[in-house]
């Protein structure tokens, strides 16, 4: 049976949400409300109850937001910040713009997420922060990264830009750490009609000078305390935002249904899976199987129209951009197992049920089970 499966299709929420953005997109065209403002404020609000945070402040991405969020520990140049090197690589970006150094730690096997057995040996007396990444939209393990944080009186800092609504332990996350970033690029499970992102955080004077630092350095106009950014969140980005933000849960939740789908459809085959750690919910940005043949798989799978998508296939220890590090293949292992073998398959809130069980059956038949 041939049936095309996108791997990826914003058209159906988009045409589903048209009137409730139209009406929003008007309104801050009406006020010439741009750069910050009413629906901005507004959606700060709102993402902040989302979160389960007592603050959240908008940016115009979510790599901004990362910058700033390292910004409000005071990391300086000669600090490093333990994190993973199998992520999106705007998490070590901001790192790398404070003039810290990006220290990674290699993840674990079973859910692709900094492992936190071997983050202890990896601290020394320049270690400021540690950064982990909710990949693919699965909490990692908060616990005893928090735990060594306490111990060794460093900072926790959040990458949650694939996680929103993703729970540990039935905590959201973000909200363990001191400060964490969300993306809202458009393709994220939560995405803006162009590029923005937020921070959340519990403690006011870190949400007034991120404000401040989005802004500028500048509280009062014309009055520059610190060297700051244009980062501003975009008016018609907020109205966006707080529209589609009404329907998050009920995505999230369509996430979950397919996720759970999938797994039931492909257990027993030979690609591995992803685990949710007990007790947390993830946020299932990305479904991801793994198997040694996986480029022999996306071929087949891409014969038979589905798109797939490789989450990441480049580590970033291996990176050119980072090559004065001084890291070497064969450094991290399971990192590099992973990106040779991760293949992303279609998931979005609005995929049909047929067309899940056409993947699945597309995986099974490529390996003759
Ligand atoms: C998308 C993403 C970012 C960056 O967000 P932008 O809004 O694209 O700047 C950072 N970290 C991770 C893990 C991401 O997936």
């Amino acid at each position: 049976m041939s049936m095309k499966v996108p791997y990826f299709d914003l058209q159906a929420q988009i045409r589903a949400l048209r009137p409730e953005l139209d009406a929003a997109i008007a309104r801050t065209l009406d006020q010439c409300s741009f750069c910050l403002g009413p629906d901005v404020a507004a959606f700060e609000r709102d993402f902040a109850k989302f979160s389960g945070a007592a603050h959240a402040v908008g940016f115009n991405s979510g790599t901004s937001a990362l910058h700033v969020g390292l910004l409000l520990l005071d990391l300086k140049p000669g600090d490093e910040v333990i994190t993973t090197p199998f992520t999106f690589v705007a998490t070590s970006w901001a790192i790398s713009y404070v003039g810290a150094k990006p220290v990674y730690v290699d993840i674990d096997d079973a859910t692709c997420n900094l492992d936190p057995a071997k983050v202890e040996r990896a601290i020394t007396p320049r270690t400021k922060a540690i950064m982990p990444v909710h990949l693919y939209g699965q909490s990692c393990d908060l616990a005893p990264l928090a735990a060594l944080a306490k111990k060794h009186g460093l900072h926790l800092v959040e990458d949650a830009a694939q996680a929103h609504g993703a729970t540990y332990r039935g905590q959201p996350v973000g909200t363990v750490g001191a400060v964490a970033g969300f993306s809202f690029y458009p393709g994220k499970n939560l995405g803006a009609c162009g590029e923005a992102g937020a921070l959340i955080m519990a403690d006011a004077a870190l949400a007034e000078r991120a404000r401040a630092l989005r802004e500028h350095g500048s509280r009062t106009r014309y009055y520059h305390d610190e060297i700051g950014y244009n980062y501003r969140m975009e008016g018609i980005q907020g109205a966006v935002l707080d529209v589609k933000l009404k329907h998050l849960a009920a995505w999230t939740a369509a996430r979950r249904r397919i996720a759970r789908r999938y797994t039931e459809l492909l257990k027993g085959s030979p690609v591995k899976l992803q685990t949710e750690l007990s007790g947390c919910e993830g946020a299932w940005h990305l479904y991801v199987v793994r198997h040694a043949r996986r480029d022999e798989l996306r071929a087949h799978l891409e014969k038979q129209g589905i798109g797939t998508g490789l989450h990441y296939p480049h580590p970033l220890h291996l990176q050119k951009c980072y090559a004065d590090l001084g890291y070497r293949a064969g450094d991290f292992p399971v990192t590099e197992a992973a990106a040779r073998e991760c293949l992303s398959l279609p998931i979005y809130p609005e995929l049909p049920d047929a067309q899940v069980e056409h993947v699945a059956r597309e995986v099974r038949a490529f390996f003759g089970a």
